[in-house]
């Protein structure tokens, strides 16, 4: 390495070059891939045929920062209440685009049901589930027509759970003749990016635009991702949306959907996420949101809401005060967001710190835009506050928190409020 380089880089490799695919419905235009920012999106979990139940939980991961939502559309019943979902959004002012999930009757769902077509903003197509044979083009043919119709993009989405089998089967041959066969996990990835590219390339053939086209291939196992993902970017320059198919419930889902996202990001890789978290019984689905918005902001490619530094405590902190003031912080921080984000323009990369006590405390506070040293153990009862590096105040007694608040607050209503 040569003496003028940086020996410690930061940052993603150069994004993949991906075409731009615009998502929209009215004034709301989502654009995915090339240098856009990293979309995030999420799919609801209530039956659609209940179009009220379904507006509200569109609604609900709207507000949380889904900028798409993808709902099922399985059924008669269900593509008949799509425009009725979509008027409820309307009349709530949530113009979030919607994107309609389809296996096995898309075709036939969208032909039958032309207000459900025109209602999505973007149909999610999987070749793997269409039929066999002639039926199966004839499917796959019937739904890009009507993509083209209305104007609207698609998603040829693989999974590997619903692997297009004819495919499989053709490609085992052809494997089994090779003098050295490949083992059938690799198999297996190279039939996912097969069956992406040439559903792909047929739907090009049959008119759709090259720049209405977004793949997935999803997978899940973390490295099966990983590898599959970096195949697909290197042999196509289709949007991609990533995510781990099933990631599972609770820290399994997040830390197997944050292991195989982030490295793939890291390198580039990436132009819009869905965290396929299982919810608790009774949980709230928004998680998936959370989860994939704190999931680009640790990376450094996207800030949504300001972050919270805050140390684990350890046995100089006897108290759960540090505790409570970092997990009460981080609620009200996000529950500003969202008159915040268009108030104060900027805020969403505020950094704040809550530390237990005076080892790290003031040290990283003073790193912080603003943070609160809590004092530990045999520590004097009291906790200095840093603002831009600098120690201001110092709260004592119990109102810390209400006080802590207030004085985020008016910090940024100084720092991000638009002066007219
Ligand atoms: S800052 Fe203090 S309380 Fe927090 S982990 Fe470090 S030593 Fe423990």
């Amino acid at each position: 390495m040569s003496i003028c380089q940086n020996p410690f880089p930061v940052g993603p490799a150069v994004r993949h070059q991906t075409r731009l695919v615009n998502v929209a419905w009215g004034s709301t235009v989502v654009p995915i891939g090339s240098s856009a920012p990293i979309v995030v999106q999420s799919m609801t979990n209530t039956d659609t045929a209940d179009h009220i139940a379904t507006a509200i939980q569109v609604k609900e991961l709207a507000l949380a920062g889904s900028e798409m939502v993808r709902i099922t559309v399985n059924t008669p019943e269900a593509a008949q209440a799509v425009p009725a979902i979509r008027e409820q959004l309307d009349k709530m002012g949530v113009l979030v685009p919607l994107v309609g999930d389809f296996h096995y009757n898309g075709h036939k769902l969208l032909t039958q049901y032309p207000e459900c077509a025109q209602a999505l903003s973007k149909y999610r197509i999987n070749p793997g589930n269409m039929g066999g044979g002639k039926k199966r083009d004839d499917n796959f043919a019937q739904m890009i027509e009507v993509a083209c119709k209305y104007e609207k993009p698609v998603r040829i989405g693989v999974n590997w759970g619903s692997l297009d089998h004819e495919l499989m089967a053709r490609m085992m041959d052809e494997n089994n003749a090779k003098p050295e066969p490949w083992d059938a996990q690799s198999l297996m990835r190279e039939a996912l990016v097969v069956s992406a590219i040439s559903n792909a390339q047929r739907a090009e053939q049959l008119g759709m635009p090259g720049d209405a086209i977004i793949l997935s291939c999803k997978v899940s196992h973390v490295q099966d991702l990983i590898s599959v993902y970096r195949n697909l970017a290197g042999r196509c320059n289709y949007p991609l949306h990533l995510g781990l198919t099933e990631a599972g419930m609770g820290s399994k889902g997040i830390v197997a959907s944050t292991a195989a996202l982030a490295v793939l990001m890291q390198e580039g890789i990436g132009d819009t996420i869905r965290i396929s978290l299982t919810p608790e019984p009774g949980g709230d689905r928004c998680k998936e949101v959370v989860v994939a918005q704190e999931i680009l902001q640790s990376l450094g490619l996207r800030a949504f809401t300001p972050m919270v530094v805050a140390c684990p405590g350890c046995g100089r902190t006897s108290s759960t005060v540090f505790q409570e003031l970092a997990d009460s912080i981080q609620s009200y921080l996000r529950d500003q967001m969202p008159v915040w984000k268009t108030r104060y323009p900027g805020v969403e990369n505020m950094n704040v710190a809550v530390m237990g006590c005076v080892v790290n405390g003031p040290g990283e506070s003073r790193h912080a835009d603003i943070g609160i040293s809590l004092p530990g153990t045999g520590e004097v009862p009291s906790a200095p506050v840093f603002i831009d590096g600098e120690r201001t105040v110092t709260l004592k007694g119990d109102n810390i928190a209400a006080e802590f608040h207030e004085i985020v607050r008016n910090y940024v209503e100084r720092r991000y409020g638009v002066r007219s």
